[in-house]
């Protein structure tokens, strides 16, 4: 039988259950059509496993180098089924806690996979979903107002290194391993091979990362990039950038082994595990686009500020429309594309307004431009640097590498950017995303009293560090 709705997502990950969420408190009557688990890949095989590793890691780093805080543990272990045990009681104990806001929220869940079908005897134009049940149960039919297209993506394969589980991994194989590796490579020295470089260090791997580029985490800024180049150098991880990995080199015999071409020569890598690790491909495929107007470049679906397709009633967001691919992002396109249907008059997203976070052993964090990016611009910028290795609390938590960095603009005094490598700096780039959003000028962020030993004196200093007066450095 045919279900009428106001809303219909495809795809119940962050994207599309906050938009859901959202859509029921603006009294839109809303059903979601997920064909695996709500929460998507945020809460099933990214941002909350990955950091629940990333922790179990930590803890044992500092467990074993606890002689340094005065305190002696014998054999430190790892019981790494206990590990992977106490990710999946996190995700789980997230899943239901969705589960439950879709019922507050009198939301629908179709659990199969959604398609949408042409203009049809239900609806003249184009946004008629079909579902396949997971159950096996006749097809659903439904027939919404609007739908939301939120299908998310998956990790972009790397042709001739075919993912095999066993030697060859993508993230969502590594997340599932039941030992730690000896050793490993990770192609791609980006955000989520960084923070798999850090974690399985810390957990007492071998590491090298194969980058590309000329530096690893290449979209931060410059400075950035080279101090954690250099911290994860200390933690022993070997970082080779500028490494052409050669996929038709691969041998897999009781290890991998691969040629990479590096400063002209090729050189063999070899580990018992490789990651892939090279971005993330959108989820296109089987939607039903061709019976749609909808349009899609290099991968991704087009849509207007409001993440409006051509077909107007049919919106995307999250991963699927590229850009930025974070779960914060696509939750807040989802909230402006449901606002936007309703009429309330959403403001679009000021992606140099967003932060972004990488979660490895010392985090990073940033907000807006670049230094790079402010003088490309056309910018004349001051920067204000100030190191954690002058705050005290970071010399209590042992952690003190790292910096904060604030780009201002010398003539209007704007903050253009904020970079931070460091300990917490991943729970502390908030405050400068709300003073850039705020319009604050770095000595307003000086004005605000930073407490007393805390981490983020050195956001403080690092703003009376833009002109020339830092207090400790
Ligand atoms: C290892 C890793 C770590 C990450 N860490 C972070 C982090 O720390 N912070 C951060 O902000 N981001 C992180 N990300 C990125 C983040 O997970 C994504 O940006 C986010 O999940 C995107 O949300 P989404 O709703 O667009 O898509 P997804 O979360 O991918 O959800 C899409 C959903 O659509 C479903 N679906 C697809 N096709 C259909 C269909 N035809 N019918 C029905 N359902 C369908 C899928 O099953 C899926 O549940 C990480 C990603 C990875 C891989």
């Amino acid at each position: 039988m045919a279900q009428e709705y106001d809303l219909v997502i495809l795809g119940g990950g962050t994207g599309g259950y906050v938009a859901a969420i959202r859509a029921s408190q603006l009294g839109l009557k809303t059903a979601i059509v997920e064909k695996g688990k709500l929460g998507g890949t945020c809460l099933h095989k990214g941002c909350i496993p990955s950091k629940a590793l990333l922790r179990s890691a930590e803890i044992y780093k500092t467990a074993k180098n606890s002689e340094e805080y005065g305190v002696f543990a014998n054999d430190v272990t790892v019981n790494f089924a206990k590990v992977q045990e106490r990710k999946m009681k996190i995700v789980d104990t997230l899943h239901r806690g969705v589960e439950q806001l879709m019922k507050k929220g009198k939301i629908d869940v179709y659990q199969g996979i959604g398609r949408i079908l042409g203009p049809s005897i239900f609806s003249p134009l184009p946004g008629t979903i079909s579902v396949e049940m997971n159950s096996g149960a006749e097809n659903e039919m439904l027939i919404p107002k609007n739908v939301i297209i939120a299908t998310g993506s998956r990790p972009r394969p790397l042709p001739g290194l075919e993912i095999d589980g066993e030697y060859v991994l993508t993230s969502d194989e590594a997340l599932e391993l039941t030992a730690i590796p000896k050793s490993v490579i990770i192609v791609g020295g980006g955000v989520i091979g960084i923070e798999w470089a850090s974690m399985l260090s810390d957990f007492g791997a071998e590491v090298t990362v194969l980058e590309y580029e000329d530096r690893i985490i290449p979209t931060e800024d410059k400075e950035v990039s080279k101090e954690m180049q250099r911290l994860m150098k200390k933690k022993g991880i070997k970082i080779i950038t500028k490494a052409k990995v050669l996929p038709e080199t691969l041998s897999k015999d009781g290890e991998v082994s691969i040629l990479a071409e590096v400063n002209g020569a090729n050189r063999e890598f070899i580990a018992e595990r490789l990651l892939v690790s090279v971005g993330r491909q959108a989820n296109i495929e089987g939607l039903g686009l061709e019976n749609t107007d909808i349009q899609v470049d290099r991968g991704h679906i087009v849509t207007n500020l409001y993440y409006q397709t051509k077909e107007s009633h049919i919106y995307a967001i999250g991963d699927v429309i590229g850009g930025l691919q974070l779960a914060h992002v696509a939750s807040h396109e989802g909230i402006i594309a449901v606002e936007h249907m309703s009429e309330n008059k959403p403001s679009p997203l000021d992606y140099d307004l967003v932060s972004k976070c990488i979660y490895s052993n010392p985090e990073a964090a940033s907000v807006g431009l670049t230094e790079e990016q402010a003088v490309q611009k056309g910018h004349k910028v001051k920067v204000g640097k100030f190191s954690f290795r002058a705050v005290g609390k970071a010399l209590v938590f042992g952690e003190a590498d790292g910096f904060v960095k604030i780009v201002a603009d010398t003539v209007t005094d704007d903050i253009l950017g904020v970079h931070m490598i460091g300990p917490h700096v991943t729970d502390m780039i908030s405050e400068a995303g709300l003073a850039m959003v705020l319009d604050a000028v770095p000595w307003e962020i000086a004005h605000t009293i930073h407490p007393h030993p805390t981490l983020s004196e050195a956001i403080g200093e690092a703003a009376l560090a833009v002109d020339g007066r830092a207090l400790h450095g």
